[in-house]
């Protein structure tokens, strides 16, 4: 883990976000959407998921929009591989790295995978073995690592054993996932510092929702403890999958606000990033959900009632 103070943010609206809305969005929307984002800066993005199109009407395109997109030798292009004909098409897109998806209770892993976590890590070893013989690059990651909204507490033994597992496979990036918004503060550094010490050459991403209002606080905790790579969702799009009405993933202006506030640079134009949000918030607004957008930056002043903003301080 590097003990830099910048901090990479992947950009997930495009997988994450379209995949959650209820409509397909057309592929030249996408499209539109996707290369305004590459223009923000983020060094890397989750274009889409090869996931079989009948389970995700949503990101059908994934080849096209692979094919169409404004590349950038700067950016690193993800998506998501279910399976071994996922990573054949994701291979045959160019994608620079490619997402496993796993689950870290069993209850959940059924409901979304059809199988229990242990099946589901047997299930990558054609995929990994596949990918050796390629250049792209794998990262896993745990669903539900801080609580699960059908079993609840998900404990530390499960967290390590997952990870011992994905070590075994050669997997050593792992995204850690709050699908649910239960994390807090205290359990994120807790699980990071536990993890860290005992996988101390892995390397640990966050992937945070803010369905109940944490994943600001939860993305600091889990930055001083080391972690130092982040998810998000321009506009916040992107939807909780267990409650309709509550927000799902943390947005991109949200924690590029916070950090760049805090003096941690994330090498994304916050200006640029605003305006590509103010957009899609203006074509989803039933499912966007972004402070920034609603209350500005903080150096967005407002003239005093009294019309007296720039009379200085006395002491
Ligand atoms: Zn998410």
């Amino acid at each position: 883990m590097t003990q830099t103070d910048e901090v990479v943010i992947t950009e997930v609206c495009p997988r994450d976000g379209f995949q959650s809305l209820p409509e397909f969005i057309g592929t030249e929307e996408k499209l539109n959407i996707i290369n305004g984002l590459i223009g923000c800066g983020f060094k890397q993005m989750e274009v889409s998921s090869f996931v079989h199109p009948k389970a995700i009407p949503q990101l059908k395109d994934a080849e096209e929009v692979f094919n169409k997109m404004k590349k950038n030798n700067n950016v690193s292009l993800r998506a998501l591989v279910p399976n071994l004909k996922g990573l054949e098409r994701a291979i045959n897109s160019n994608v620079d790295k490619v997402k496993l998806m796993l689950s870290a209770t069993d209850s959940h892993s059924l409901s979304n995978a059809n199988c229990r976590t242990i099946e589901g890590l047997e299930n990558f070893k054609p995929i990994l073995n596949r990918a050796l013989n390629s250049s792209v690059k794998i990262t896993g990651s745990i669903s539900v690592a801080f609580g699960c909204p059908y079993e609840g507490k998900v404990s530390l033994d499960r967290l390590l054993f997952i990870c011992e597992k994905y070590g075994e496979l050669g997997v050593k990036e792992i995204s850690l996932a709050d699908t649910a918004g239960m994390a807090n503060p205290v359990l994120t550094k807790k699980v990071i510092r536990e993890l860290t010490r005992r996988f101390n050459d892995f390397k640990f991403t966050l992937h945070l929702h803010n369905t109940r209002g944490m994943a600001f606080a939860n993305a600091v905790a889990a930055y001083e403890q080391g972690v130092r790579e982040f998810d998000s969702s321009a506009g916040g799009l992107g939807g909780c999958p267990y409650s309709p009405n509550a927000s799902g993933n943390i947005s991109s202006e949200d924690l590029v606000h916070g950090f760049e506030e805090m003096g941690i640079n994330t090498g994304i134009s916050l200006n640029k990033l605003i305006e590509v949000s103010k957009y899609i918030e203006s074509k989803f607004s039933q499912h966007t959900d972004s402070f920034i957008l609603k209350a500005g930056t903080n150096s967005d002043l407002h003239l005093s009632p009294r019309g007296q903003n720039k009379i200085g301080n006395r002491y």
